[in-house]
């Protein structure tokens, strides 16, 4: 079955081309800058393990216009993959916010897609780029059923007690103010790849998922479902991120407002964009931070401390609220990439059960062991593929 996968931002499309269940990818690519004066489009065909890469620089006027470039990719004699886009079978849509009406990959009815639409006050960033992309799929790609995998989904599991603030009631009943948490689609991508080098059945499996990418989660996994995690109802709190502050006391908004003067506009623009590595250091770039504080820069090495450190405590937590952990898997480009932060994030945890293999992990590549094997908990590098799993999701879903 063909299956697209999309996910479409406030001015991008980010799409790749499956073949399932074998899950080869025929084809995958990002057009972006949609709406600017200069668009952007880079085009990647795949052909018995070779990358042919096609890249254009012209205006995208808008979303439509971006779907029909698309389509017209997948269909080009000279870069496509397709005779015809109807040779699709399935799209499925990245959908960020299912509110507490989707814990499962549903296939999007125009009853499904009045609800996304009603979330959008839970994402107001996210759901309506989604829901655009969703009805310019429907209107290019007629024949496939479209499919939304949701990012919250993963953590409907949590419990009451550990999704609920203690704040009003009623600002939960009547505003839906709760834990949701995000990149439920690699935390739940990740269990199952992470049950299987372990040789347990996923229901058997109790994990803490750590995803550090430009945006970080961590969840704590029990019987391979997601009981923690630590983003919100916002994608901002919990682990300190590439802009985003993660955790911080919330009487700091109102102190920037009421003494220091700054508008609430203001205020939300430095925690979600100027905070993170980058308001400690200048850049979100973890690359660029390891590289200053290898060179002295004191600053540097202090972010990557209060980075490591703020990881280092959710774990101590979710070890405590899992009871028993099999292993703790880091993954996402900071997760798959660095072998300091993962050193700086479990050094000292001998005593606790995890004990790093100091040349595993500095060697490791793809999905890799980098704990001793005398090590009580197991520590891995496992690539997420988020795409990979909409695809699956969106493939079980059809095959029901
Ligand atoms: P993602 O959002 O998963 O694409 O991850 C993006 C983050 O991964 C950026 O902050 C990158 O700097 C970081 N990253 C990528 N490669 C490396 C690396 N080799 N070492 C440290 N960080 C990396």
């Amino acid at each position: 079955m063909k299956t697209l996968v999309i996910n479409t931002g406030s001015s991008s499309i980010k799409y790749q081309l499956f073949n399932m269940p074998d899950g080869d990818v025929l084809c995958s690519g990002l057009i972006e800058q949609i709406g600017e004066d200069q668009g952007h489009i880079k085009h990647k065909r795949y052909t018995k393990g070779i990358e042919e890469v096609h890249e254009e620089h012209a205006p995208i006027l808008h979303h439509q216009a971006g779907m029909n470039k698309l389509a017209a990719l997948l269909t080009d004699s000279k870069h496509g993959v397709l005779e015809k886009t109807s040779e699709i079978d399935l799209v499925g849509h990245r959908v960020v916010h299912g509110g507490e009406e989707f814990a499962n990959t549903t296939i999007l009815t125009s009853e499904v897609v009045k609800t996304v639409e009603k979330l959008s006050n839970l994402a107001p960033l996210h759901n309506p780029p989604n829901l655009i992309g969703i009805r310019m799929a429907q209107k290019v790609f007629t024949e496939a059923k479209q499919i939304g995998v949701f990012d919250t989904a993963f953590h409907q599991s949590i419990p009451e007690y550990a999704y609920k603030y203690a704040l009003p009631e009623k600002l939960y009943k009547e505003n839906g103010v709760r834990v949701y948490g995000f990149h439920g689609t690699s935390h739940r991508y990740i269990t199952k790849k992470a049950a299987a080098v372990l040789n347990k059945p996923v229901e058997e499996t109790n994990l803490i998922s750590v995803h550090l990418g430009n945006g970080a989660s961590i969840a704590a996994i029990k019987n391979g479902k997601s009981i923690d995690t630590s983003l919100g109802l916002t994608p901002l709190p919990g682990l300190v991120m590439g802009t985003r502050s993660g955790d911080i006391d919330p009487a700091i908004i109102f102190y920037l407002n009421e003494q220091v003067g700054l508008p609430i506009n203001e205020i939300k623009n430095v925690l979600y964009k100027e905070s993170g590595m980058k308001g400690l250091t200048g850049t979100n770039d973890l690359r660029i931070v390891e590289e200053k504080a290898e060179k002295g820069d004191k600053q540097a090495l202090l972010a990557l401390e209060i980075y490591a450190y703020r990881i280092k405590k959710y774990i101590g937590a979710y070890m405590a609220i899992n009871g028993r952990t099999d292993a703790i898997v880091f993954t996402a480009g900071v997760g798959e990439n660095s072998p300091t932060i993962r050193r700086m994030s479990i050094e000292g945890l001998d005593q606790c059960g995890i004990i790093l293999n100091h040349e595993a992990n500095l060697n490791a590549k793809g999905t890799a062991l980098i704990s001793e094997d005398a090590s009580p908990i197991k520590v891995y590098v496992i690539p997420t593929d988020e795409e990979l799993e909409i695809a699956n999701q969106a493939y079980a879903l059809a095959a029901e």
